[in-house]
């Protein structure tokens, strides 16, 4: 196979839609029950969400792979991303990352000031 049609073969994920090097994994659920089998082709990140949400849940339903992959797909899928000037987007947000981006912001906001008072400094020196 050539490097584009391999580039075109690319898989996407299931759950958060990233494009999948040698990293990604099949999650086969065989959902004895109803006779039917799914497949979804994850990231190593999603499918470390899933498993966990497998081992955290013990659902005893044939579709307990069904279930968690949605609970997965809820809370990392493109859905669950909003926009930052959502709301929503604040309520999702970690207190971890919303002090994070608050550091950021402090410290763009820093850099920019100290260059302005750079600036005039120089202005200052120069013409005097
Ligand atoms: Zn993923």
């Amino acid at each position: 196979m050539n490097m584009f049609a391999r580039w075109l073969h690319r898989q996407r994920c299931a759950i958060c839609g990233q494009y999948m090097g040698k990293s990604g994994r099949s999650l086969i659920a065989l959902e004895t029950a109803t006779g039917t089998g799914a497949t979804w082709h994850l990231c190593e990140d999603c499918y470390v969400a899933v498993t966990r949400e497998l081992e955290r849940a013990e659902l005893r339903t044939p579709a307990r792979v069904r279930i968690a992959v949605g609970v997965v797909a809820s809370e990392r899928g493109q859905s669950a991303r909003y926009s930052i000037w959502d709301e929503r987007f604040w309520e999702q947000l970690s207190d971890r990352s919303q002090d994070r981006l608050l550091i950021w912001i402090f410290a763009i906001a820093f850099v920019v000031h100290a260059i302005a008072f750079m600036l005039v400094a120089a202005y200052v020196a120069i013409v005097h």
